[in-house]
């Protein structure tokens, strides 16, 4: 298909999109492609105002009253219950705060804590998982006495067994994008005894999820790709309501003491979502993807997926009319049930230079993606603010880029 139409058909589908309104809830320059947003989210407009109101009057001008009469005490778990709903976790279950590294720590400590029996001795780790996952789940391992077994996620469902604890899995693999089935591993895990945890860190915001309805454990994300907190954004953590009385937190901080004030040297568990603080909230960033998070109001998750996928299908389309063959291979899932919402492109070395240095270049003509050694381009696809027409640009200078070419 020629430039012409795929731009056209751009236009078309950016006409039709009900979503389209969205990109001016965002502070985004009107020529800016940003297809990052699956690692640092773009800046929602109702941010800035928010947070000067938040330093201005709340911190500077009622102080400490703020904690009570701003609501600030509160705000992990009303946030908390913001980003449940768009995880489908019913209130009281999701509170925010902390890293996602330091939520996969509670998560995975407290399900080793809930097994039934100590010979279940074994923590499942999604072999291509992010890093910090492995690295913090070797650790609980080490301190409770059990082992790491690495698995692929597709194999996790066959893989867990009577000697399984836990299984940490990415819910969306953040290097080829990739999605596992969260149902059918949550199902699989639980009838072998055991307990998921879900990283959802490259799904919350990007496709719905059904945490209660899929029986799923515990899960953490962050807050700072798909759903715009801000940088370091602070996390979440799930605890499915069922085990939230057993719930017994490594971290058990004074945030999370049933009467926090009694400052009691006998530490007292509190019930719910609360039970998962640890010490005092981040308040400005917190505050900060509060605000954020007023951009997804009303918004339905299922027409985020429909254009997501629409976005990546045409995505590849583009690439394929446009980019010279043999140049890139798409390491993303065809299948849209196994597709989440970034494209990744394996480049070999050519002429251009390494994949990092044809991104350096996309970026530099205005496309910006990012680069994973050694040799993958991510493109992210947030369905809110991201265009059909961006989606066409991105593949065209990608075409130029890797050509040495320049068309105007
Ligand atoms: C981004 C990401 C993280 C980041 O963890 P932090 O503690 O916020 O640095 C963790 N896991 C996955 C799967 C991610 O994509």
């Amino acid at each position: 298909m020629s430039e012409a139409a795929l731009a056209k058909e751009a236009a078309a589908l950016d006409a039709a999109d009900g979503l389209a309104a969205k990109r001016a809830e965002f502070d985004l320059e009107d020529d800016c492609v940003y297809l990052d947003g699956n690692s640092l989210g773009a800046l929602p407009r109702g941010v800035a105002g928010r947070l000067s109101d938040v330093v201005g009057r709340e911190w500077g001008r009622l102080r400490i009253r703020s904690w009570e009469e701003s609501g600030w005490w509160t705000a992990p778990e009303r946030v908390g219950d913001r980003i449940g709903r768009l995880v489908g976790a019913a209130p009281g279950q999701v509170v925010a705060g902390d890293s996602t590294s330091v939520n996969v720590f509670k998560a995975v400590v407290a399900a080793i804590r809930l097994r039934d029996t100590g010979s279940r001795d074994e923590v499942l780790v999604d072999a291509a998982t992010f890093p910090t996952d492995g690295y913090i789940a070797r650790s609980t391992a080490r301190m409770t006495g059990c082992r790491i077994r690495v698995v692929d996620a597709a194999d996790m469902a066959r893989e867990a067994g009577p000697r399984t604890a836990v299984a940490l899995v990415n819910h969306v693999d953040y290097r080829t994008g990739r999605l596992h089935d969260l149902p059918a591993v949550t199902a699989a895990v639980r009838a072998a005894g055991a307990r998921t945890v879900w990283d959802l860190c490259h799904s919350a915001g990007a496709l719905p999820v059904h945490l209660d309805a899929t029986g799923a454990d515990f899960a953490v994300g962050c807050t700072y790709k798909y759903l715009n907190g801000g940088p370091g954004a602070p996390a979440f953590l799930y605890v499915r309501r069922a085990l939230q009385g057993r719930f017994d937190s490594p971290l058990p901080g004074w945030n999370s003491h049933a009467d926090p004030f009694a400052m009691d040297p006998a530490y007292a568990p509190a019930d719910g979502a609360v039970r998962g603080r640890v010490g005092t909230p981040e308040i400005l960033s917190l505050l900060a993807l509060d605000a954020a998070l007023d951009v997804w109001d009303g918004v339905d998750l299922a027409a985020v997926r429909a254009k997501s996928l629409a976005l990546t299908d045409f995505f590849l389309r583009c690439v394929e009319a446009y980019v010279p063959r043999g140049r890139v291979e798409s390491v993303t899932p065809e299948a849209h049930g196994e597709r989440g919402g970034q494209v990744s492109l394996r480049c070999a070395a050519g002429p251009a230079g390494g994949a990092g240095d044809v991104m350096a270049e996309l970026i530099r003509r205005g496309v910006v993606g990012d680069f994973r050694r050694p040799d993958i381009l991510r493109f992210g696809f947030t369905p809110l603010y991201t265009r059909f027409a961006d989606a066409e640009r991105a593949a065209r200078v990608l075409a130029e880029v890797l050509e040495g070419t320049r068309r105007q």
